[in-house]
């Protein structure tokens, strides 16, 4: 089982297509796939219709932008059914606010001598109002102010940076409610990414698993391998069942690429078990 629960098309801050993606996803021997857009689920159809032709196993999935503690925290809804009216109301009320936020981070950069990256943002994504950090990333590096996307977020986009404009996504009860709602199951993207201190990971934890969720990634493209061996750990600790995705945005983004990541700990439960 070659199992990556989490990447990105054009519906949100990929720079592919949802069928290619399944077609690059395929091509990498990945076996259950899904599909998980920023706060968005116009890809799932398309994703779904390519995977079963190539005979891929796939998952509907989610990535919410969610606020937790003055933090923006991601959480993955796996195997939610896409066409949940309260899960779509959700996720265009989380969405709304990316266009004017994209305005102010415009505004931001151009304060400090960068200009027109609103605009140039633009033109890396169809949707105003899915304009995303990574948007203004690839327009900044096209315009030669760093020389990759993560360099981007290093000196422009990341917490405290001149061009971070803060944000209020959704509440992680809502959030959790909401995947629930349409028959899926919550995970924590990522939990490596965030920059919490220890009393905070373990009330986000806590909090987690009393809203019901049970289960977070552990191997992520997003994680190094050191965060691969300290997630499994809080996996066994908390008794989480573990997810593996590459996070996968586009080529030449990111650490890996789609379904090339190593497998979980074998002790570990992984959360796709109950639907395969
Ligand atoms: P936003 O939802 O607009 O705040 O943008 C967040 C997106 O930026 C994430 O989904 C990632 O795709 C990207 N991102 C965040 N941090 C980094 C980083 N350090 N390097 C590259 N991309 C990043
Ligand atoms: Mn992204
Ligand atoms: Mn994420
Ligand atoms: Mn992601």
């Amino acid at each position: 089982m070659n199992a990556d629960l989490h990447c990105h098309s054009t519906v949100s801050d990929g720079q592919f297509a949802p069928a290619e993606v399944a077609a690059r996803a395929h091509a990498n021997g990945v076996t259950l796939w899904s599909l998980t857009d920023h706060d968005q689920l116009g890809g799932q159809e398309e994703a779904k219709k390519a995977a079963e032709a190539l005979g891929m196993g796939y998952l509907p999935g989610v990535e919410i932008s969610v606020t937790w503690a003055s933090r923006t925290v991601h959480i993955v809804g796996m195997n939610v059914d896409p066409a949940n009216e309260a899960l779509l109301c959700g996720l265009e009320a989380t969405r709304n606010g990316r266009a004017a936020r994209g305005v102010a981070i415009g505004e931001a950069l151009g304060a400090v001598g960068i200009p027109n990256c609103y605009e140039g943002a633009l033109r890396y994504t169809d949707d105003p109002d899915m304009i995303s950090r990574t948007h203004f990333a690839r327009y900044l590096v096209e315009a030669g102010y760093a020389q990759s996307t993560s360099e981007v977020f290093a000196r422009y986009l990341g917490d405290g940076k001149p061009g971070f404009v803060g944000h209020r996504w959704a509440k992680l009860a809502d959030a959790i409610g909401w995947i629930r709602g349409a028959g899926g199951e919550p995970i924590i993207a990522h939990p490596g990414r965030y920059d919490y201190t220890p009393v905070e990971f373990a009330a986000l934890f806590d909090e987690f698993i009393q809203l019901g969720g049970h289960a977070i990634e552990v191997v992520t493209g997003s994680h190094t391998p050191d965060q691969y061996r300290e997630y499994a750990d809080v996996a066994r600790r908390y008794g989480f069942e573990a997810s593996r995705g590459s996070d996968f945005h586009g080529a030449g983004e990111g650490r890996v690429d789609l379904g090339r990541l190593p497998p979980l700990p074998d002790d570990l439960t992984p959360v796709w078990e109950r639907w395969v």
